[in-house]
């Protein structure tokens, strides 16, 4: 079985709600939980829109906080045995029916680069935290924030074709 994408259908953003329910599960808010909840958004609602259902099956590459934003969006949990964690280290989530049928869905190497950036300024202020004083630690980590909110309102409204690249994954075939 393979699957048809309708022509010129759009899939819209995932709600707020979302990233604030990622947040709740995942205990703070970050950009690979974001990206995580786009991808898992992305590829669900692509399957759905395709008109797929049933029991999914997603497969994740690296356990990174990108998997608390992925099960939230897909429903699959490895507790359920729906979410498989294989080797690879990609930032990469497979979304797929039991027959094989489904949406591959992996970062970009922008996204990838504009969540590492946030990432080395955290760890920098860490580094230097001991260094300094109340009032410049107060400054940097009121700056961190503001990049950390930019940043954010990015991984949360870019188009999708900014953030992953998506590939459709065929059924394997029999005999
Ligand atoms: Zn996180």
């Amino acid at each position: 079985m393979s699957f048809k994408l309708p022509e010129r259908f759009t899939i819209p953003l995932p709600p707020p709600d979302v990233f604030i329910a990622i947040r709740n599960e995942h205990g703070h808010y970050c950009p690979m939980s974001t990206c995580g909840g786009r991808m898992g958004w992305a590829a669900r609602k692509r399957l759905e829109a395709a008109g797929i259902s049933g029991r999914l099956m997603a497969l994740v590459y690296a356990r990174s906080c990108a998997l608390d934003g992925i099960v939230q969006t897909t429903g699959c949990d490895e507790a359920t045995g729906t979410l498989r964690l294989l080797p690879g280290g990609q930032q990469r989530l497979d979304l797929r029916t039991e027959s094989g049928a489904g949406i591959s869905v992996q970062l970009t190497a922008a996204a990838l680069r504009r969540s590492g950036a946030y990432r080395q300024a955290r760890a920098m202020l860490e580094s230097q935290r001991a260094a300094l004083s109340a009032t410049e630690l107060r400054q940097r980590e009121a700056a961190l924030a503001v990049q950390l909110d930019i940043l954010l309102d990015e991984l949360r409204t870019c188009p999708d074709e900014e953030l992953m690249m998506m590939t459709e994954l065929t059924a394997a075939v029999k005999g």
